[in-house]
């Protein structure tokens, strides 16, 4: 598997070797050709109208944005040029901003990003993602005293001396798995889900668990099938807010469905041409087009 999953970042150079490099970063923020993508609040700076991209901002504004607590965050190079990313959630009204006011309008990327080209949905996802580990770990965990932004956003520390503990962006892997039984697969709804819709099985990963453990674990609480062939498909970042979604298909060893009612509405099985029959009027829904719920069950879809 080559294709790539919405939010996976397609052209970025993380510049990783190069976070710790103080005259390299100087030298980037320093770049005229350099840009900054702001993140208000857990929300993208997009434009407005009909075609909905990114806008980023000039360098040269840097300063204006930052704060005690907002330091920028390298995100890394796209061709030539060097992204960084600002946290400016100390702005009552950044709208009212000299620059940031005449640019566009803060979004939610949950709906705005799938209309957005993928290349801009994945570095506002980056930028939303990191930004809001800073703004819950502005504390050490182990002592409580204040933390400080190092290696240009990617790691923070702990400014108490004695305890010196390193601090490190936490994404939380869930699993996702599409369950299936010959020509049918498991899709099930939640009550969280929008009207119609359904999807494939999902959820956390526990400490001391494998991902194939996760899947197992998974699909039996909620559906009570056994499975077999857990075969790892792709992942995809899901920063709403800090999830990496793991992607598997799986055999089920018996077809007989106990949903849990705490979890699930309902549960049911579905064949290839009940999923391809549906349209926009189905009672029917499949997951939003940018999710790997949807990438999982369009690629079983084109098999068949
Ligand atoms: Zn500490």
């Amino acid at each position: 598997m080559t294709r790539k999953n919405f939010y996976a970042t397609i052209n970025l150079d993380r510049a990783a070797n190069q976070r710790s490099d103080a005259n390299w970063l100087t030298g980037q923020l320093n770049a005229p050709e350099s840009r900054v993508v702001p993140v208000w609040r857990g929300q993208n700076l997009v434009s407005t109208g009909a075609e909905i991209t990114m806008i980023d901002i000039d360098i040269a504004h840097m300063d204006g944005l930052t704060s005690e607590h907002n330091q920028p965050v390298l995100l890394g190079l796209v061709g030539e040029t060097t992204y960084f990313s600002v946290d400016i959630s100390h702005m009552e009204n950044p709208v009212e901003h000299d620059v940031l006011g005449s640019q566009g309008e803060f979004a939610d990327l949950r709906q705005v990003g799938q209309i957005m080209a993928p290349e801009q949905g994945n570095l506002l996802a980056y930028a939303r993602g990191i930004n809001y580990w800073h703004q819950r770990h502005r504390h050490c965990g182990v002592c409580g005293a204040p933390t400080l932004s190092e290696a240009a956003g990617h790691q923070r520390r702990c400014t108490d001396a004695a305890c010196n503990a390193v601090h490190f962006p936490r994404t939380d892997s869930a699993c996702i798995v599409l369950v299936y039984h010959e020509d049918k697969i498991i899709l099930a709804r939640a009550d969280r889900f929008p009207p119609r819709m359904q999807s494939v099985l999902a959820g956390f990963l526990e400490p001391g668990e494998s991902l194939e453990d996760c899947v197992a674990r998974e699909v039996f609480e909620e559906v009570g099938v056994k499975l077999t062939d857990i075969d790892y498909q792709h992942s995809q970042p899901w920063p709403f807010p800090s999830s990496l979604m793991v992607g598997f298909r799986a055999r089920a060893l018996n077809t007989d469905l106990h949903p849990d009612p705490v979890e699930l509405a309902s549960a049911g099985w579905f064949s290839r041409d009940e999923l391809k029959a549906i349209t926009p009027e189905s009672d029917l829904q499949l997951p939003r087009a940018d999710s790997i719920a949807r990438h999982l069950i369009e690629e079983w879809l084109a098999e068949g």
